[in-house]
């Protein structure tokens, strides 16, 4: 982990960006805007290898079909697959974390859990332990899931930070990629959008004249 975090410290170019929130309005959740990107990496400006997309559901039918917004964005070949594997700093740090946290948890839980007498509460102690184990282990998967995406700035960039945690994504409206952020809010007709990097930015604004 350091050591790839000194190596890409070094490579990584400074970042001018100040993480400002840009605002496009959907005045038609129906037929929500095509937005255009500079055409290369949205992440470092290397030239495009491919591209991923970030996509929200509007909330609305068109035609008995859900709308859904898709934003294409290029990515170089490295920044791509850096964002397939963010699992590593996201999901699995929370998993692993929380399977052992939960365990360290379950045992004195389940030991000094008062025992039924009856066949019917002769399981509590299992009941209750598993269940001490899993809040304890949600609370150290995303305490320690924090502290990774800190540590992995370096290497996934500042809006790593503004994922949501694992357990909250099932639940949220925002859509991430590296270099880019981007969040839904279907009551303000609005897609809020950050770059990571300003060059992109600026670029982004003018092919869109925002
Ligand atoms: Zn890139």
């Amino acid at each position: 982990m350091l050591l790839a975090k000194e190596r890409l410290a070094t490579t990584r170019p400074p970042s001018s960006c100040e993480n400002k929130i840009m605002i496009i309005s959907i005045s038609d959740l129906k037929n929500p805007p095509t937005l255009q990107f500079p055409n290369r990496c949205v992440n470092c400006g290397k030239p495009k290898g491919e591209i991923l997309s970030l996509s929200f559901d509007m909330g609305v039918q068109k035609k008995s079909q859900q709308v859904v917004m898709k934003i294409s964005v290029p990515m170089c070949k490295t920044c791509a697959d850096k964002e397939r594997s963010i699992a590593k700093v996201t999901l699995i740090p929370f998993l692993i974390a929380g399977f052992i946290f939960g365990a360290i948890a379950f045992i004195p839980a389940f030991i000094f859990s008062p025992e039924g007498v009856t066949p019917d509460t002769a399981t509590f102690p299992y009941t209750f332990g598993g269940f001490v184990g899993l809040v304890v282990g949600i609370i150290f998967g995303t305490i320690i899931e924090s502290i990774v995406k800190a540590i992995s700035i370096p290497v996934y960039g500042k809006l790593v930070t503004k994922r949501p945690l694992t357990i909250f994504s099932f639940f949220s409206n925002t859509d991430d990629l590296i270099g880019i952020s981007a969040k839904f809010i279907k009551d303000k007709k609005q897609i809020q959008l950050q770059f990571e990097n300003q060059e992109i930015e600026n670029e982004f604004k003018k092919i869109n004249n925002l």
